[in-house]
């Protein structure tokens, strides 16, 4: 029998030493709970150990898992990490805070237009392509820049920008790993220093294989679901 309690400990104690041993202040790294193809029942298990943020990757199952869940617990906060599809983009934007998995204007536009009828502002984070394994994410940061220059002109009201995303190689060859979260916290130099007036400080990055890896190249947000609800059941 899996711990959810326990790999949840293990997990934030792994997070703090990794912090520690990057020299990084303690608390600079949240941890989102990756729960998709778990019950409902493993995410109130992980909420009753004081998990409140938590990450899936497809609309339907996320909608039915958290909007009750969310509708009883303000402190519940859903993002959306998966491909999303334009058509899923309704459901997804009334209850998730943040999507994390942005990857082309269209979305950002769709995303746009879904928020501004139920009058609410979303939080989106770019995806960026860093790695052959993954289909998706912006293919460049002139793609990204594109549509911050876009934001500048104020074209998106709803839509909040805080930073980037991406998923690492599954490879067992560490510098390929390090090569792709490096290339995301370039991309987030780059554009923070080119577009002050955004906050474009999260860099979500580090899964179960390789959040600690993530930790020392500048990881904000780790997105662990393996290592703390056991493997999945596809
Ligand atoms: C499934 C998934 C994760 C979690 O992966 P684990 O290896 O189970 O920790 C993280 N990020 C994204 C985008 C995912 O789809």
């Amino acid at each position: 029998m899996i711990s959810i309690k326990d790999n949840l400990e293990l997990i934030r104690e792994k997070i703090i030493a990794a912090e520690k041993k990057a020299g990084r202040p303690e608390n600079s790294v949240k941890l989102m709970a990756v729960s998709k193809f778990h019950p409902q029942s493993d995410v109130v298990t992980a909420i009753e150990c004081n998990q409140f943020l938590f990450g899936e990757n497809r609309v339907q199952e996320a909608v039915e898992k958290f909007e009750p869940i969310i509708q009883e617990n303000s402190s519940i906060e859903l993002h959306m990490i998966g491909h999303l599809q334009k058509n899923k983009v309704k459901s997804i934007v009334k209850a998730a805070q943040c999507i994390q998995s942005v990857d082309s204007l269209e979305l950002v536009q769709e995303i746009e237009k879904q928020c501004a009828k139920i009058n609410k502002n979303i939080n989106i984070l770019f995806e960026l392509h860093t790695a052959e394994d993954s289909k998706s994410g912006f293919a460049s940061a002139s793609e990204i820049d594109e549509v911050l220059k876009l934001m500048t002109e104020n074209q998106f009201p709803h839509v909040i920008p805080k930073g980037f995303m991406t998923m690492a190689p599954f490879v067992s060859d560490e510098n390929l790993i390090r090569k792709s979260f490096r290339e995301l916290r370039e991309t987030k130099e780059m554009l923070l220093n080119k577009y002050p007036q955004f906050d474009l400080s999260e860099l979500s990055m580090g899964m179960s294989g390789d959040f600690e890896i993530a930790i020392e190249e500048g990881s904000t947000l780790v997105r662990v679901g393996t290592a703390i609800f056991g493997e999945r059941n596809y």
